[in-house]
Order: structure tokens, then sequence, then C-alpha cells
């Protein structure tokens, strides 16, 4: 799942594809009609803009520099239109694009950088409005001068309107995909979102992270005897559970249908396995009471560590699941990590002979 900055790039790249398609066409057909009226300075400007434009359309979709390829467009791009407002001869009729900045810009920019450049270039066409059309009668000149104010205000208050609740909405969304409807907690989705975050900080800062994968035991018995309804409210028990007994920097996932994935960040190999057994023993010493009906649920884990057991998130899953099912053929309610696996393998080994 892209990550929110980057979904709301990819609205970005697509807004400016459209708007770059639409300069090159035009950039090319108002530089032919300049020169042909003899305003060689504005036709060689609109030229060069829309072969900038023909090389931004190609990068746009995939360049890294989304931003700063954005500011270069937009800042010329809107210097080009005041100053073709404010070339004597140009027509008047140029005037009607000053409504556009508000959108593009908020389109491009988002909400706050949006509002400033609206606002600079906004002020910009209005004052060379001023300088080249008020003269004479002054009650017109006024009424002008409100019309273009007030249309401008208008274009721009909708834009941020707008882009507030695209704001919030993308967001929204963002949050319900990456949710696990029946905990709350984030889903596999967001799992493997937020694990390259937290494996971009371990390797840059040379600090410890476990992959802990938690499975019920017998949890089927649950859904057999009480029902799935208690079974789901029994899941949504243990979720808050462990949610309470883990630390803001830690990330706890349902990964599946009654097994959690947990990364723990900063806590060393004996640390992070204590704090698991205690999740662990708790658990075992707690009665949840569903509808005068008393629970009491086990549960085992597996443990992995970036570095030593793989640096992606399978590799660590996968060593973090084989040790759970170590746990599992342990007899249950456990926590098997990389120091005790060995002694449990033997053990195992030794009980089979
Ligand atoms: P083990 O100790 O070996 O893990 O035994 P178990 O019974 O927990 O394991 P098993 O994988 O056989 O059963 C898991 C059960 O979890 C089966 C399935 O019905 C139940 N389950 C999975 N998702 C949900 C859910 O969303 N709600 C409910 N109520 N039950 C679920
Ligand atoms: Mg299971
Ligand atoms: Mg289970």
């Amino acid at each position: 799942m892209p990550n929110s900055l980057e979904q709301n790039y990819q609205y970005r790249r697509r807004v400016m594809r459209v708007l770059l398609l639409f300069v090159v066409v035009a950039g090319f057909i108002f530089s032919a009609v300049n020169f042909y009226r003899g305003l060689i300075p504005l036709a060689i400007m609109e030229l060069t803009y829309a072969l900038f434009s023909l090389f931004l359309w190609q990068i746009i979709l995939v360049t890294e520099r989304f931003q700063m390829w954005i500011t270069l467009f937009l800042v010329p791009f809107f210097i080009i239109l005041v100053y073709a407002m404010y070339v004597p001869n140009s027509s008047e009729s140029i005037f009607v694009w000053i409504l556009t900045v508000p959108v593009i810009s908020y389109l491009l920019m988002g909400r706050r950088q949006g509002f400033w450049l609206s606002l600079f270039f906004i002020f910009c066409g209005v004052t060379v409005y001023h300088f080249r059309f008020i003269s004479g009668d002054s009650a017109i000149n006024i009424a002008d001068s409100v019309n273009i104010i007030a249309s401008a205000c208008l274009m721009i208050s909708l834009a941020h309107v707008h882009e507030i609740n695209r704001e919030k909405n993308e967001e929204r969304l963002l949050e319900l995909a990456g949710t696990d409807k029946l905990t709350g907690l984030a889903n596999r989705m967001k799992l493997m979102d937020a694990f390259k975050l937290y494996a971009e900080y371990a390797q840059r800062h040379g600090s410890p992270l476990s992959v802990v994968l938690f499975d019920l035991d017998f949890f089927k018995n649950v859904n057999d005897k009480h029902g799935h309804h208690v079974g789901d409210v029994t899941l949504r028990n243990i979720a808050r559970f462990i949610e309470d007994r883990i630390r803001k920097t830690d990330l706890l996932a349902r990964f599946g249908g009654e097994e959690f994935a947990l990364l723990i960040a900063g806590s060393s190999d004996e640390n992070c396995f204590q704090r698991v057994d205690l999740i662990r023993q708790q658990l075992c010493d707690t009665h949840f009471d569903h509808e005068q009906t008393p629970l009491t649920m086990t549960v085992s884990a597996g443990i992995s560590t970036f570095g030593t057991d793989g640096t992606s998130l399978d590799d660590l899953l996968m060593k973090a699941d084989q040790r759970l099912y170590l746990a599992k053929d342990n007899g249950r309610n456990c926590v098997v990590d990389a120091n005790n696996e060995q002694i449990i393998n033997l053990a195992l080994k030794k009980m089979q002979i």
C-alpha cells in the first residue's frame, strides 16, 4: 500500500499530466499566434515553456523529485501568465486566466503552499490589471476591481475548502485500508508498510528490531463451544489486552484469523523475550467474562530478530512462524526465540526417541 505522501503524489501526478498536456498544446498555439502578432519575447517564452512541459510530461509519472518539478513548472507558468497580462498589446481577455491560478495551485501544491502561491500571483495579476486598465470613470473602475478580486477570493475559498475535505477523506480512506475491521488493529497491509520504516530505522541506527507472531491456543474450541460471536468478542478482548501491554513505539497488527504480529523496536533479544513472555503469562492468568461465560485463553509465540534472522519481513515472519510452531509442539502457552530454540528442539527430539 502506498503511504499517505505517495498516495497524495499519485493523485497530483495525474493532475499534472493533464495540465502538462494542455500547456504543450496551448503553448505551441499561443507562441505561433504571438510570433505572428510580433510579440516576440512572449512567443519565445511560450515556446520554451511548451518544450519544457513536453519534457516534464515524459518524466512526471516516475520522477522522485516531484515537488521540485512542480515548483519549477508552476512559478514560471504564473510569471509568464502575469507577463502576458502586462504586455501592452496583449488581449484583455487574458485576465480570465487569473481565475485558474487558485485551482491549479491547490491541486498541485496542496493546501498550504497552494494558498500562498495563489495569493501572491492573484495579487500580481490584479496589480497589473489595475495599471493597464484602470482610468477614467471611477465607478466602473471600482466595479471592475471588485469583480476580479471577489471572483478570485471565491475561487481561493472554494479550492481551499475542497482541498481540506479531500485531504480528510484521503486520510480516512488510508486509515480504513490499513485497519482490521474486527479488532481495530493495524492489518497485514499496514504491517508491511510500517515494517519498511521500522527496518530503515533499525538499519540506519543499528538498533534492535524483533518480529513476534502470536497464535491463540485451541481457539477453534471457543467458536465450537460458545459460538462464532463469542469468538469474535474474545479476539477483540485479546487484541486490547496485548495492545495495553506494549509500548507506543511497538506496532501490533492482526495478521490472520487468530494470529497477531508485533513489531518491537529498540529492545534487546532478552528484553523482548521477557516482555512477550510476560504478556503470555498475564493472558494465561486472566479470565475474560462474556455474558457470564468465563473464558481463559493462552497464547503461543515465536520471535525473530532483524539482521540475524533476515532483513525482509517475509524472512522474519517465516522464522517467527517456525518458532511459533515449535512452541505449539512444545505443549503451547510458551514463547520461543533464537535463544531457547535449540533447547526446545533437543527436548522434543529426546521425547520422540
Ligand atoms: P492451535 O492451538 O493449534 O492454534 O489451535 P487453534 O484451534 O487455535 O487453531 P486452528 O487454526 O485450527 O483454528 C483457528 C480458528 O480460528 C479457526 C477459525 O474458525 C477461527 N477464526 C479465524 N478467524 C476468526 C474470526 O474472525 N472470528 C472467529 N470467531 N473465529 C475465527
Ligand atoms: Mg492459527
Ligand atoms: Mg491457534
